[in-house]
């Protein structure tokens, strides 16, 4: 078993590019993370354009009617929108321009009131909608691109606006864009490093995911070697003590019955001396697989108990099915014919010898399930081996 690439190399940065491929997870990222920031954004960048009647009032007086209903009425259409996109609309795209889009509308509108005002402050004042282009800038997490584009856009009514209230006055217009580039620049800037972020956050997050997964998996792996006898692949003794643990508790707690079966070959060990340890070996696996052959799926759990013993549970199990099964397993594994010469009964097959015996609540140790079972194949070895020897515990 070897350790997944992704789980040996140490973290380091990465270029935030995001395949085709993971764009659908990227977009469910964004709307995870994202969606409470970008309608807060946009709530709080409609109350921000509302406060600026105030300032409207005080510096284009003469407006300052229309700016209230122009502004009252805009909030109005907006908060329908914010409502309708963050409501039913599943476009990450469409939430993270709804702010911008909103923008562009409001400094068209914000013009259209400084070109009708007759106030001497329009000329100091037409600086405050620099404000446009940050706030569109720095309220997007999702698509640089687009923001890219409402910039642009902000920039050309804005910049197209002043020349037209300072009539073509190439010096003041020369210092209104020697205001508003460095902040458009800058915070055009800020939005770039701002979605490279969440990108960056995104695929550490996918990394995450990905690495979890695969520990998940070699967990399970691990698991299942550190349980599996690696000879027969039948569970080992480790997993054999937890299923036994486990079973023993669910009768004692719920009254599930179940069923313990030892199973020792007979005249093993002259059959390795004769035949050699990689016969034996092979030997093994032959009545591990026939043993398994003979059970039904889902009832029974075979493990290898240590050498040439193998362990049974049954669940559920009665005291006239356990014989059956265990005298199956018999048959079974004697029908295999593995020729043994050596067998001190002269049989000149291969057998085995079963204790069996129904779990009893009235046991107080699990260890003394145990003791029976194997005082019950040490019976069947004593009256003549190939043979299966059984006793409940309990008064059936
Ligand atoms: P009995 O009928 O009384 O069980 O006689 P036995 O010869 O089978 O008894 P014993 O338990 O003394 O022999 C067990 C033998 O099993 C000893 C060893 O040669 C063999 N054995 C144990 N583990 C392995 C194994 O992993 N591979 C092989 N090939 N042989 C094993
Ligand atoms: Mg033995
Ligand atoms: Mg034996």
């Amino acid at each position: 078993m070897s350790l997944p690439a992704s789980l040996l190399i140490a973290s380091r940065p990465r270029p935030a590019r995001i395949s085709a491929d993971q764009q659908p997870a990227f977009r469910a990222y964004v709307k995870n993370h994202y969606r409470g920031f970008l309608l807060a954004i946009n709530l709080i960048a409609m109350i921000a354009y509302d406060l600026y009647v105030f300032a409207d009032a005080l510096l284009i007086p003469d407006m300052a009617l229309e700016s209230l209903l122009l502004r009252g009425g805009l909030s109005l259409v907006g908060l329908v929108n914010i409502y309708l996109v963050f409501r039913y609309s599943r476009s990450v795209l469409l939430m993270d321009m709804l702010m911008p889009i909103h923008d562009i509308i409001s400094t068209i509108a914000w013009f259209e009131l400084l070109k009708r005002s007759e106030s001497p402050d329009v000329a100091s004042f037409l600086f405050a909608s620099v404000v446009f282009v940050l706030l569109a800038n720095l309220g997007v997490r999702y698509s640089f691109r687009g923001i890219l584009a409402c910039s642009l856009v902000i920039s050309a009514i804005t910049l197209g606006n002043v020349w037209l209230l300072y009539d073509g006055d190439s010096k003041a217009v020369l210092i209104y864009v020697l205001v508003f580039l460095p902040v458009a620049l800058f915070s055009l800037f800020i939005s770039w490093t701002n979605i490279r972020s969440v990108k960056r956050a995104f695929l550490a997050d996918q990394e995450e995911r990905q690495q979890r997964a695969e520990l998940a998996t070699l967990t399970l792996q691990l698991q299942e070697l550190a349980h599996t006898d690696p000879l027969t692949l039948t569970g080992n003794r480790r997993a054999f003590d937890q299923a036994m643990q486990l079973s023993w508790q669910q009768m004692r707690q719920g009254g599930r019955p179940f069923a313990l079966l030892l199973i020792d070959i007979d005249y093993f060990k002259p059959y390795n001396d004769h035949y050699g340890h990689q016969a034996g070996d092979a030997c093994l696996r032959q009545v591990a697989e026939s043993m398994l052959g003979a059970m039904r799926s889902g009832q029974a759990r075979l493990f290898r108990y240590g050498g040439e013993e193998f362990a049974i549970l049954l669940d559920g199990c009665r005291r006239s099915e356990l014989l059956r099964i265990a005298e199956r397993l018999r048959q079974q594994v004697e029908a295999l014919g593995l020729p043994h010469q050596r067998r001190a009964d002269q049989l000149g097959h291969l057998t085995i010898s079963i204790g069996a015996v129904l779990a009893d609540p009235m046991l107080s140790e699990l260890e003394q399930l145990l003791k029976r079972c194997d005082e019950l194949l040490y019976r069947a070895k004593q009256e003549g081996r190939n043979r299966v020897c059984m006793e409940s515990t309990s008064d059936e």
